[in-house]
């Protein structure tokens, strides 16, 4: 996704339990994953080329760290280290088919809302079908050169990054589905690394 669906998701999600603070600190470690360092040989940073193993092993590193850090009181470390987490966990629903595979499930049917998605699916992310777009780099970068960008799409083949994201608006109206899965997504992974956790930690987190 484009850095400001990720601060928009970010937002949506998790606004009402964190303190700007908190937030904005995760928030720019969120969008700091697209830096152009972060975008050759980190397919862990957003569900690219397939690398699911890699990616899940890197998603449960970043928890483990966020709940590390937290328990040491160091707590910029753990918002850090989550807003790592929630970049990979968004760009999921913008980089694989995940969406196209839960739509396709209504064929013929009206579509459901937006809304509706449900952002976790076990049959569909243990799918056979599912599939993250290829980045044939460097080429990929040319994608957001908007003036060679139909010959780039040419070049590049269906499977690539640049004909299956669903990074921004212009990818049509499945981008809202990912947009809707995404901010879901953030609140149950918000959900899913406190628990256990004691109420002071929860605190702490939060920024309040
Ligand atoms: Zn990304």
């Amino acid at each position: 996704m484009l850095t400001e669906y990720h601060i928009e998701i970010m937002f949506e999600a998790l606004s009402d339990s964190l303190s700007p603070r908190a937030l904005g600190t995760m928030t720019k470690a969120n969008i700091n994953q697209d830096r152009l360092a972060g975008q050759f040989g980190h397919d862990e940073f957003h569900f690219d080329n397939n690398a699911f193993a890699k990616t899940y092993a890197y998603i449960e590193e970043q928890r483990a760290l966020t709940i590390a850090a937290l328990q040491t009181q160091n707590v910029v470390s753990a918002w850090q280290a989550f807003g790592r987490m929630t970049h990979t966990e968004q760009d999921f629903y913008a980089h694989s088919n995940y969406v196209t595979l839960w739509l396709e499930r209504f064929n013929g049917a009206a579509l459901p809302s937006p809304d509706d998605i449900d952002p976790l699916d076990l049959d569909l992310i243990h799918s056979p079908d599912l599939r993250s777009g290829r980045t044939y780099n460097p080429f990929e970068l040319l994608y957001f050169v908007r003036r060679i960008r139909p010959r780039v799409l040419r070049f590049l083949p269906r499977d690539s990054h640049a004909w299956m994201n669903l990074d921004a608006p212009e990818q049509g109206y499945k981008f809202d589905y990912a947009m809707r899965a995404a901010i879901k997504r953030t609140r149950i992974e918000y959900q899913k690394t406190m628990a256990g956790l004691s109420r002071e930690l929860i605190a702490l987190f939060a920024g309040t």
